[in-house]
């Protein structure tokens, strides 16, 4: 019995063992030991209310999708309430300590999310630019267009994690102007700014995607209901709300 009961026990005590690892607090872990682990941009300091710097402004990109219902994260560097919420709600989001402090728990958490170009894993500058490489011709500089439509790829992955994380596919992105004509899009759309995205249905649903948009950021919503939206929806940042899917009830 005891040749049998042995390995038994031994095996029972490496199962336990490694479903410990993977669910126990890991311990203090330092920003510096997370830092190293990522190809795009690295924090140095733990960020709480009353910080600035690049350092916020690279967070407030990343916690961009969790302004709250109808709310809009100003990207400005300084870390006040409105930043604060951003990060608890992202906190929330993924299960983490919930304080509004971004530390080690929530850059490893972002460092996560993000591929070595800064976009979030699940979408990509290509996928945004389906009208030229160079993202330029828009209604501002290439660089802004480009830097715009990060922002825009940070709140469409906080959309997709809310809906389960299941793709959420994005027809159109930046247009130029000249590819804003192509497309009949109007004469100031926010495609022109790389500040939109038209989304397919997936299997969210129009309606469901329409919904839950309201709480990442989006200050345009346009769906089924409203005039050339029925087969898309529109999301895009801006000035001044404009929520329209009467087919949705919005
Ligand atoms: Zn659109």
């Amino acid at each position: 019995m005891r040749k049998l009961i042995l390995p038994l026990i031994a095996a029972v005590v490496a199962a336990l063992a490694t479903t410990t690892a993977a669910t126990a607090d890991p311990g203090p872990v330092t920003v510096q030991d997370v830092r190293a682990a990522d190809g795009c941009y690295t924090w140095g300091r733990s960020l709480g209310q009353g910080a600035s710097g690049e350092d916020v402004r690279q967070l407030q990109i990343r916690v961009s999708g969790y302004p709250g219902y109808g709310g809009v994260l100003a990207i400005d560097g300084q870390f006040g309430p409105a930043t604060a919420a951003a990060v608890t709600r992202f906190q929330q989001a993924y299960g983490l300590g919930a304080d509004g402090i971004a530390g080690p728990q929530t850059f490893g958490k972002l460092y996560e999310l993000q591929d070595d170009d800064c976009t979030p894993i699940n979408f990509t500058y290509a996928e945004l630019n389906r009208c030229n490489g160079d993202w330029s011709g828009g209604r501002v500089s290439a660089g802004q267009a480009r830097a715009n439509s990060l922002v825009v790829m940070w709140k469409l992955q906080a959309l997709r994690h809310a809906l389960g994380s299941r793709p959420l596919g994005v027809n159109s992105g930046f247009r130029s102007v000249a590819c804003n004509n192509a497309a009949g899009g109007s004469a100031n759309s926010r495609h022109m700014y790389g500040d939109s995205a038209d989304l397919a249905a997936g299997s969210q649903g129009y309606c469901t995607i329409v919904r839950q948009a309201r709480n990442h950021g989006f200050t345009e919503i346009l769906g089924p209901g409203y005039p050339g939206h029925d087969d898309h929806v529109h999301v895009a940042q801006g000035t001044g709300r404009f929520w329209s899917a009467p087919g949705c009830g919005v």
